[in-house]
């Protein structure tokens, strides 16, 4: 079945992936949207994921049970505007991360849409091709808390909440209330747009987990074990031969 190109456009990006097993994701991930018809809320896992961890599952999977969400599509930053670019592992290596990850889920897909942009990765713009390719659904955008209170400084923040659900994704102990009343007080009008999960799991931290490896502390246990042994066959977050 020849898929619509903003579906590919949606998936795929332009990089990340062989174009065989791009086409054959592309395929199963269309087709298990249109055959449950019940499936209409589509949820996206957006973060740098430098790396991907135990809290980041958690999350989508509470996240997708709570607010019936079909699928949840992880969705790496390319070169996310707020960053240094030097400071992060390069976006292949965290693309295959999480397909290591999520490889036995099948509610939770990737997409490598952010990956082939050129400057930095703007949520709007992919939200846009997302709308484009699933008009019926409605979108749900997942991300951590901590970059969702900065959300009304994001390019065309207004627009964006207008093409989504916001759902942020709390650690233990975080305190919502100045930024809830921030929303209520200059944008009551996307007030019911933000959605709050405190989830238990995000204790565990990715800043945590790269410098635990720069320490040569163990990291077994907080993330995927195929995530791990990625990461000590790339010898990512450390110059040294540590035993993760
Ligand atoms: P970040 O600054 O790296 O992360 C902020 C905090 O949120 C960290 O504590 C992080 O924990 C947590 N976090 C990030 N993604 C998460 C997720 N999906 N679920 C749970 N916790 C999460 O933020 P970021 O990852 O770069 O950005 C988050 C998303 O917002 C990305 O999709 C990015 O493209 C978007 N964004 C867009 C704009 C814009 O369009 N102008 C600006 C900023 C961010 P960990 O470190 O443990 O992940």
């Amino acid at each position: 079945m020849k898929l619509p190109s903003t579906s590919q456009e949606a998936l795929a990006g332009d990089s990340g992936l062989s174009s065989l097993k791009r086409a054959k994701r592309e395929a199963s991930f269309k087709e298990t949207l249109v055959k449950e018809n019940k499936v209409n809320r589509l949820g996206i896992m957006g973060g740098t994921f430098d790396p991907i961890h135990y809290g980041h599952l958690v999350a989508a999977e509470m996240a997708r049970s709570k607010f019936k969400l079909g699928k949840v599509l992880f969705i790496p930053s390319g070169t996310p505007p707020h960053k240094d670019r030097s400071d992060i592992s390069p976006a292949g290596m965290r693309f295959e991360m999480i397909v290591r990850a999520i490889q036995d889920n099948h509610d939770f897909d990737i997409s490598a849409l952010e990956l082939g942009r050129k400057g930095p990765s703007y949520t709007v713009d992919t939200l846009r091709v997302l709308r484009r390719t699933w008009p019926k659904h409605e979108l749900y955008f997942i991300t951590g808390t901590d970059a969702l209170r900065e959300i009304f400084s994001w390019r065309e923040a207004e627009e964006i909440l207008m093409m989504t659900e916001f759902i942020g994704a709390a650690r233990p102990g975080f305190d919502a209330s100045d930024f809830l009343l921030e929303v209520q007080r200059e944008h009551p009008e996307t007030q019911r747009r933000i959605h709050y999960l405190e989830v238990p799991a995000l204790a565990i931290s990715s800043t945590d987990i790269r410098a635990r490896v720069k320490s040569g502390q163990p990291i077994r246990y907080l993330l995927p074990e195929p995530v791990r042994l990625f990461i000590q066959q790339h010898r990512l977050y450390t110059a040294e031969d540590n035993i993760i």
